[in-house]
């Protein structure tokens, strides 16, 4: 079984516990504004041209966005890295794209990890059925599970498709005990120090459980930026201004108040 990976991260300490190896699929259902891998969101290989300066001459190579793997390619890779994740509790993250949008291999790289007693951590948008979801979370220890808006136009809006799937996919992984870390991307004007930022706490608060008491807030960031220019994609958030950690310590608070663990990337 093939899929196309469009990157490995290796000795990853923010994509779950431990130390763990990232590897990120091609491919996703949404089109975030403010998404900073938007080489991912195509589900196919993608040809660009980049440009390297050395002197006074350009010199321009083409290369791929994504590589067809099979399955046994990605588990050699990961066993590279077993004796790190044990040593500290980490695993296998899937992260993307999104990950369920290659469900059967994703699903394969997840059996193959329990099978060798590797954590594994799915980071997802959600947007997927909640048959694929019951299908693979009894392989999943850990989702990190993305929440960017509460209003389903504000989401179609910024992120090209409606949310309820997402929200019901997120209430059925909660409420059928599964753990979840929600994490949200914190965007100025967009969900921060508005209705949105009430409503999201409100939502999320309603829904908080044993299994679910964590949420990572991620701060705005420019750092996707020039990947915009270099694979010729409209960057629709060109003027916003990055948030910082201090800026979000009143947003954590409300969140600690609300009874969540917080943290702030
Ligand atoms: S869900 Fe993630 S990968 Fe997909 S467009 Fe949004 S930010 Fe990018």
């Amino acid at each position: 079984m093939q899929g196309i990976v469009f990157d490995i991260k290796r000795f990853a300490i923010h994509d779950g516990p431990g130390t763990r190896t990232t590897i990120f699929l091609k491919g996703c259902p949404l089109s975030c504004w403010w998404c900073h891998n938007p080489e991912s969101i195509s589900p196919e290989i993608e040809a660009f041209v980049s440009e390297e300066k050395v002197g006074a001459e350009v010199f321009c190579n083409t290369k791929n966005v994504g590589t067809l793997m099979t399955v046994y390619e990605v588990m050699e890779q990961i066993k590279k890295e077993q004796i790190f994740m044990n040593e500290s509790g980490g695993g296998l993250t899937l992260s993307g794209g999104e990950p369920l949008l290659q469900f059967e291999f994703a699903l394969e790289l997840l059996k193959q990890c329990k099978e060798l007693d590797i954590h594994t951590t799915l980071d997802t948008s959600g947007f997927t059925s909640q048959h694929k979801l019951k299908e693979m979370a009894p392989f999943v220890d850990l989702f990190l599970y993305d929440v960017k808006l509460f209003d389903s136009n504000i989401h179609k809006e910024y992120c090209g498709v409606a949310n309820e799937i997402i929200k019901s996919n997120l209430e059925f992984l909660i409420e059928s005990n599964h753990r979840v870390i929600v994490r949200i991307p914190i965007i100025p004007t967009i969900n921060f120090e508005n209705e949105e930022e009430l409503n999201i706490l409100k939502y999320l608060s309603s829904i908080r459980k044993y299994n679910f008491k964590e949420v990572h807030l991620l701060p705005y960031h420019n750092i996707g930026k020039s990947k915009y220019a270099r694979f010729q994609k409209e960057d629709r958030l060109k003027e916003l201004p990055e948030l910082t950690k201090t800026e979000l310590k009143s947003l954590a608070e409300k969140y600690k108040e609300a009874g969540f663990k917080v943290i702030v990337h």
